[in-house]
């Protein structure tokens, strides 16, 4: 065997490694063979003092009703047989994740930030230690009153998510919102609001039954906002106001 044979034949066994890893992963962690593992990797979005100090004064504990959540919602599905859901908060990131595409259309873009994110990831957490692990970046900004922060992204294909938050306590209940909704999508869930944030009946809502439609009380959380009215929906105060609906709980084989 000549050596360029051989070297063709060592990177595809790397590429088939690559590839059998992330299936393996993607596998056992949206089938709920073992606990699962997540990672939250705080980034400082504005590179200020201010925010320096929030994520220094952030504790394994602020995350904890995430888990609790998802214990609670999987219960009305599958009844108490869901492995424990263990959070763990990892050390500050010092640079920031790879800007989403501006072209929301271009699939090239699209590819290149999907890349980008991935290599992100393997620079900045264990690599062994990390296999099986949803590894969600949260970048905290200061952020203004009233003003949404950058849209949060996850990577379809692969256990990654990146979370815009605010670098606020009485905010924090908030962000554990959208740290879920993006901790969901890692497990497989799509998104369940319009174009316009609105949700959409039925699977975006909080009780699609047979009560009256509006309004609503609880958000559904891949929809992450609760339908008041047919054209109005506010972002729920914390997990308490969210609910897993019917079709979350299918994609992620509840
Ligand atoms: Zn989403």
């Amino acid at each position: 065997m000549s050596f360029r044979t051989l070297r063709i034949l060592l990177l595809l066994a790397l590429f088939a490694a690559v590839a059998g890893m992330t299936y393996w992963e993607s596998m056992v962690v949206r089938n709920w063979l073992r606990p699962l593992e997540v990672a939250i990797y705080p980034v400082n979005g504005d590179g200020t003092v201010e925010v320096g100090e929030y994520i220094a004064g952030l504790k394994q504990d602020d995350f904890q009703e995430i888990g609790r959540f998802i214990a609670i919602q999987a219960e009305r599905y599958r009844g108490k047989d869901l492995p424990p859901v263990n959070i763990r908060l990892a050390g500050e990131i010092k640079t920031l994740p790879p800007a989403p595409p501006e072209e929301r259309h271009s699939a090239l873009s699209a590819i290149l930030w999907s890349l980008g994110l991935r290599h992100y990831a393997f620079d900045n957490s264990p690599f062994w230690g990390s296999l099986g692990v949803v590894r969600l970046f949260v970048v905290y900004h200061q952020g203004e009153e009233g003003k949404p922060l950058q849209h949060s992204l996850g990577l379809q294909k692969g256990l990654v998510g990146v979370v815009h938050a605010f670098a606020q306590d009485r905010q924090s209940s908030q962000n554990n919102v959208v740290i879920t909704h993006e901790l969901f999508h890692a497990l497989g869930a799509s998104d369940k609001y319009d174009v316009a944030n609105q949700p959409i009946y039925p699977e975006g809502f909080g009780d699609p039954g047979d009560g009256p439609r509006y309004p609503q009380r609880e958000a559904e959380i891949m929809a992450g906002r609760i339908a008041v009215r047919p054209d109005a929906a506010r972002i729920p105060t914390g997990l308490e106001e969210c609910v897993v609906g019917y079709k979350t709980a299918w994609e992620v084989n509840w």
